[in-house]
């Protein structure tokens, strides 16, 4: 696939998705943090469900230093992987109270620095509330951009790669939304409704098999 295929993807995603933009709720870089880490192997909706209290309670790093381990695993209990993850939001806010005025830093490097933050959070974090052009790649993106052909890889790590070459820096962010939309609510992991989606003509999978 070339770059102009690469935007004419784009482009019929932005028709087709207006309002695609990141399902996670959060209203500073702090709750963006938390949230991304909570949604690794979860639904953005059962995250905001707990967020919402979670946020209310502690609105700063200290706030979930405060809480301490066993409460925050009460409270992130149904997100699961809960032990780890309590353990990584505190490690991450410990780090943000020494070492960044319990700032979020924003860069990619800095973010990875983090315990539990690794490129797919860091990119999400940086790009959604930083400005930073990033593509982050979730199982959706990998999904999708395997599919049509604008990624041909095993890794994230490589498709990540294969994104930015395809595509202009300017609409990587965007692009990742735009997939994330297209895989949750057209090309689905097992059944993609391919007789509904406005990217046949361009899709190598739908090509390969129709
Ligand atoms: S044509 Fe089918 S496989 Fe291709 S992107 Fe659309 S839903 Fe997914």
């Amino acid at each position: 696939m070339n770059q102009v295929e690469g935007e004419k993807i784009l482009d019929i995603l932005e028709e087709t998705f207006p309002d695609a933009r990141p399902e996670l709720v959060a209203s500073n870089p702090f709750e963006m943090l938390i949230a991304t880490i909570l949604s690794a192997q979860c639904t953005d909706v059962r995250v905001n469900k707990v967020t919402e209290g979670l946020f209310k309670d502690c609105p700063s790093p200290q706030d979930f230093l405060d809480l301490g381990q066993e409460k925050l695993e009460e409270k992130i209990r149904s997100c699961g992987f809960y032990k780890n993850k309590a353990k990584n939001i505190l490690g991450a806010c410990e780090i943000l109270v020494a070492d960044y005025d319990s700032k979020v830093p924003e860069t990619i490097e800095d973010l990875m620095s983090l315990p539990g933050v690794g490129k797919k959070t860091a990119n999400v974090v940086a790009s959604t509330c930083f400005g930073v052009d990033a593509i982050a790649v979730d199982t959706h993106v990998f999904r999708t951009s395997n599919r049509l052909g604008l990624a041909k890889a095993k890794t994230v790590e490589e498709t990540e790669r294969q994104l930015q070459e395809i595509l202009p820096k300017n609409r990587w962010t965007k692009a990742h939304h735009l997939l994330i939309f297209l895989g949750r609510r057209i090309c689905a992991s097992r059944k993609p409704k391919c007789e509904i989606c406005p990217l046949q003509d361009h899709c190598r999978y739908y090509q390969n098999t129709n």
